[in-house]
């Protein structure tokens, strides 16, 4: 595990499991960089909160499926906080909710853009900063899936469900080319979360219309999904790589 200062990119920071992540992970020490599309004023107040626990944070604007806003976020996190150490793929967006037959086009690749090939323009990037390979010095990423990689998400979203389960796919794979070089890779697979997301989607009451079908009979916490990325993140995991973990309340 790598020794020193940490350095953890957060994408999707500004609100919901990511600004969780970040506030957990600025307890645990790490200096945060909170990537965020629109919301500026809730990534600031992220970083008034990271700051509060005595580390810095640096909010960046950016479009994590577009190659020049990632190269902008990486460059800038590295000349302002310094080596990253530690990413946490999150940023992700689902489309509304709807049969799979009347999902538009747009959606799709729009779902895919963001959730994949951000996800992977995002993981080269905090690679070539921390792979051994090289020179850097080891760290750590982890991916935010879905509970929907597995279970399909028939009838709300299939397309997404799919991008998450590319999302898993990518987890084994780079853990796998990238353990060698000290670098681990790992995701998480939260189940319904109380976030802004359900309302984006179309239905804010989504969550607790799942609950009958969650065996714990609730949704979770965005804390409680930051828990997980905390312990895959810090030292305690120094044998787990590749490891795709369920926290969906047994769902
Ligand atoms: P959320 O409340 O809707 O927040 C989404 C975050 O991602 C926001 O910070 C948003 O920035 C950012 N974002 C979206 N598109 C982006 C882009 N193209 N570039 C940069 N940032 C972007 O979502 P959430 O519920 O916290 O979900 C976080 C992650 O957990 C997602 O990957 C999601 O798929 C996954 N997840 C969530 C649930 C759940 O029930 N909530 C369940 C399973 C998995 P702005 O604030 O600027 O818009």
């Amino acid at each position: 595990m790598t020794q020193g200062q940490r350095v953890t990119v957060v994408t999707g920071g500004s609100r919901g499991i990511g600004a969780a992540v970040a506030l957990r992970l600025a307890r645990e020490g790490h200096h945060v960089a909170i990537g965020y599309e629109r919301s500026h004023d809730a990534a600031e107040q992220v970083a008034r909160e990271v700051r509060a626990e005595g580390v810095r944070a640096l909010p960046v604007q950016l479009d994590t499926s577009v190659e020049a806003d990632v190269d902008r976020l990486f460059d800038t996190v590295g000349d302002r906080l310094g080596a990253v150490t530690g990413l946490v793929n999150n940023a992700g967006v689902t489309g509304p909710l709807g049969r799979f037959t009347e999902t538009p086009t747009d959606v799709m690749r729009r779902v895919l853009d963001v959730n994949v090939l951000g996800a992977l323009l995002c993981s080269r990037r905090a690679l070539l900063a921390m792979s051994r390979e090289y020179g850097g010095e080891g760290g750590c990423v982890v991916n935010v899936s879905s509970a929907a990689a597995t279970l399909g998400a028939p009838d709300e979203y299939v397309h997404y469900a799919a991008s998450k389960a590319a999302v898993d796919a990518m987890t084994v794979g780079l853990a796998k080319e990238f353990g060698p070089w000290g670098v681990r890779v790992n995701s998480v697979q939260p189940g319904a979360v109380l976030t802004e997301m359900h309302a984006t989607m179309g239905d804010p009451e989504r969550p607790w219309k799942k609950a009958t079908a969650i065996p714990v009979r609730r949704p979770g916490e965005p804390e409680e999904i930051a828990a997980a990325v905390a312990w895959l993140m810090s030292g305690e995991a120094s044998f787990t790589n590749g490891a795709v973990l369920r926290v969906a309340g047994g769902a």
